[in-house]
């Protein structure tokens, strides 16, 4: 009896995880470069800090009764020395984290950025995953709105650099603690004169986080949610004048906002500014940045007292936009797909390649599946397929007298000289770069 070959299982990422793959990437990229080139133009320096951190970071920093404390985070007891980490699912705490251990406040503000993977337990959903991105934006030191105005002026930018539309901003301000204190008092007392109607999560937060019931999404809690004491009636002199010192700036600016009583972020450590830029093109799950003030979170964090402010984006989110609003720029295929038969042409082939790389052109230099040398037809369909610009074809006959064979491929430049150009292999490189040149110039046309 012949003995069966059991397939071994496939597998799978996990839940929630995703993969990105070549064809989105180069979406990913766009964005990337886009907004790092915004953050380098505000003066934004990069800051990279581990995905792993201890749990006690995140339960202080962002808050014992908060989503993210309560049932997000993916925690787990390191198996070698027992300590308690937790994979980041934000990036501020770990940004002020690094900060204080590393003195980079003694010497003044600092105006920091970072970029990554985050991880949240959540029900995956559109625009809801367990591992997602986010680039952010801290600026520590810069207690005035002007800093506050900064960061939301850098998110106005970025959409019009995206040439995104249609993004809102909300403002709020959340005062300082005694202010809350007194506000949530209130706010208690009158939610527990509706305590029947609330819902599960209201019930449970209304003697935590009552502030938290404000920004429900129950359709159901609408009406009591509105009509709840409001934070901005309880603000003293000091936060009111700072909250009118931001919509100033954002008025000058031009910066439409709508104020929204409502809005409390889920993180404990804001105060003073919160913001939130929504959209309604992503269905519920609309808000693509959040931020505001944190500036009791250095000093909670064993740093000394330090104001502080910044926002959070979430990538997915933002590019989910830009196919939602066909935004999504066309891919650039490679310059230059070499082609050669025989073996003095293949040795000859990754010459040319290395040199045309030293002058900065992109090559593909094609590689056989099956190891074996392949028809020229054959290789030159995967350069077609290969979005390359022009192919560069290397055969025992053009090599034996020191030629290439040149066709360009695409766009005007290809309808023009369909046909095959003999160039010489000393002239190779000037050649091509002369016809990039060129029909770039016509596709500005
Ligand atoms: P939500 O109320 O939607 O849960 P949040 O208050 O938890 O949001 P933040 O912690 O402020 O969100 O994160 C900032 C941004 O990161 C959000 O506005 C969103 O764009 C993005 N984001 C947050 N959680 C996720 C997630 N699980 N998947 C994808 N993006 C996310
Ligand atoms: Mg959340």
């Amino acid at each position: 009896m012949t003995e069966q070959k059991r397939k071994p299982e496939k597998l799978t990422g996990v839940k929630g995880m995703n993969d990105i793959l070549p064809q989105e990437a180069g979406l990913w990229e766009f964005f990337e470069t886009t907004v790092k080139s915004l953050l380098r133009s505000y003066g934004y320096q990069n800051i990279r800090t581990p995905i792993v951190e201890h749990t006690q970071l995140f339960t202080r920093g962002i808050g014992e009764v908060t989503d993210i404390v309560e049932k997000e985070m993916y925690s787990f007891t390191d198996a070698l020395n027992g300590e308690n980490l937790t994979l980041r699912p934000e990036g501020t705490a770990a940004a002020v984290r690094a900060s204080i251990e590393h003195n980079m406040l003694y010497d003044g503000p600092k105006r920091l950025w970072y970029i990554g993977p985050m991880f949240r337990h959540e029900r995956p959903q559109r625009g809801r995953y367990r591992q997602f991105h986010q680039v952010g934006v801290e600026a520590l030191g810069f207690a005035g709105p002007d800093a506050d105005a900064e960061i939301i002026l850098m998110c106005q930018r970025l959409w019009d650099d995206l040439g995104l539309t249609g993004i809102k901003l909300e403002i709020n301000s959340l005062g300082v603690a005694e202010e809350r204190a007194a506000h949530r008092v209130e706010l208690i007392k009158y939610l527990e004169q509706h305590v029947d109607l609330l819902d599960e999560d209201g019930k449970r937060r209304l003697y935590t986080n009552p502030l938290r019931v404000l920004d429900t999404k129950n359709p159901a809690l609408q009406e009591i949610a509105d009509k709840a004491p409001k934070l901005i009636d309880f603000l003293g002199e000091a936060s009111l004048a700072h909250f009118e010192g931001l919509q100033r700036i954002l008025k000058s600016n031009n910066i439409p906002f709508k104020i929204n009583p409502r809005l409390v972020r889920g993180l404990d450590y804001y105060n003073l500014t919160v913001f939130e830029w929504v959209t309604d093109k992503l269905g519920a799950q609309g808000t693509v940045a959040a931020g505001g003030r944190y500036d009791p979170l250095i000093e909670q964090l064993g740093g000394k007292p330090t104001a502080a402010c910044g926002w959070a984006m979430g990538i997915e989110r933002i590019l989910e936009l830009l196919k939602e609003e066909d935004l999504v720029p066309e891919e650039d295929g490679c310059d230059v797909y070499v082609v050669h038969q025989g073996d003095a042409a293949r040795e000859q082939a990754f010459i040319v390649a290395e040199r045309l790389r030293d002058t900065g052109l992109d090559v593909i230099l094609h590689c056989s599946a099956d190891g074996q040398s392949a028809s020229f037809k054959s290789q030159m369909k995967r350069a077609d397929a290969s979005g390359a610009a022009f192919a560069v074809v290397l055969g025992e006959d053009e090599v034996a007298k020191g030629e290439a064979g040149v066709k360009a491929l695409r766009g005007t430049a290809a309808e023009a000289r369909s046909e095959q150009q003999t160039v010489a292999l000393e002239d190779l490189t000037e050649y091509l770069i002369n016809a990039m040149v060129a029909s770039a110039e016509d596709g500005d046309d």
